[in-house]
């Protein structure tokens, strides 16, 4: 049941996220594989983990020198806390980008505590009904400090209510879920929203020298970057002005019927978003 309810909501919710044929171009030393998910490092103290569920669903462990922070828990991989537990002796932290089903699947009963946006809320009885443990909240704004290097909280809503990007300043790279640079975003509120977190956004990777944001469906190069964020505000604006209309997509993901493409951006979405 579980089950067949993770494959449905993942269907209807993420399939959107770039394109089935796309090509994985991971590469970096493996460091974990099994049936479920593979780690591979990123540097010295960063790791993506892809799973095969959902286009490259990715999780990221980021390390300090007292702590660990995971970042989303995939879709359903089993014993994701001891394949984590062996590739850092830390303390982990499981904190979340967004509630949808391929970010904080059943893998997140693995841990006694998740920390989402709170505004991602009113999606927990149908995206997380069965978790028995804490959930906690971030504040926009906040540093998780991991001893030796902090995460910024950054709240970056559009593609849900309460998703978040995670920014460390001195790696100079971020990750944001499905926030940005996963292909082919799934616009679930407005575009005034949209231009509101992609100005944000823009300003935080220029103020920081943040070169990169790690998406939330990795395929090795599809890293976001600040010139693709601001793109999106170009789109966004074209499409409120009038001066681009999106096309008819009937079976898009999320009832979002329509979709627009250009700068190498993709956005779907619905009738409300423009209102
Ligand atoms: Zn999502």
């Amino acid at each position: 049941m579980k089950l067949k309810f993770y494959a449905i909501a993942t269907l209807i919710l993420c399939s959107g996220m770039a394109t089935s044929a796309q090509q994985s171009n991971l590469n970096g030393k493996e460091v974990s594989k099994n049936e479920d998910v593979v780690f591979r490092q990123i540097d010295d103290h960063t790791w993506v983990g892809n799973g095969h569920v959902m286009y490259n669903e990715s999780l990221y462990l980021v390390e300090g020198t007292q702590k660990a922070v995971l970042i989303d828990a995939g879709t359903n991989i089993k014993d994701l806390d001891k394949i984590v537990a062996a590739i850092t002796k830390k303390p982990v932290m499981l904190v979340a980008t967004h509630v949808h089903p391929d970010h904080t699947g059943s893998s997140i009963d693995y841990f006694p505590e998740i920390y989402i946006n709170p505004a991602d809320s009113i999606l927990i009885p149908q995206m997380m009904p069965d978790y028995k443990g804490k959930v906690k909240y971030l504040k926009d704004g906040e540093e998780i400090d991991l001893g030796g290097r902090k995460l910024e909280v950054v709240f970056t809503p559009a593609h849900t209510p309460g998703s978040t990007t995670f920014i460390d300043k001195d790696a100079g790279y971020g990750f944001s879920g499905d926030s940005f640079g996963s292909g082919n975003l799934l616009l679930g509120m407005n575009f005034s929203t949209l231009i509101a977190t992609c100005e944000k956004m823009s300003s935080v990777m220029q103020k920081y020298g943040i070169k990169f944001l790690y998406p939330g469906h990795y395929f090795g190069d599809n890293a976001e970057t600040e010139q693709r964020v601001d793109d999106m505000i170009t789109l966004s604006r074209d499409v409120l002005s009038g001066k681009v209309k999106g096309s008819e997509n009937p079976n898009g993901m999320m009832g979002l019927n329509l979709v627009i493409s250009d700068y190498g951006v993709r956005i779907n979405y619905s009738e409300k978003a423009i209102k």
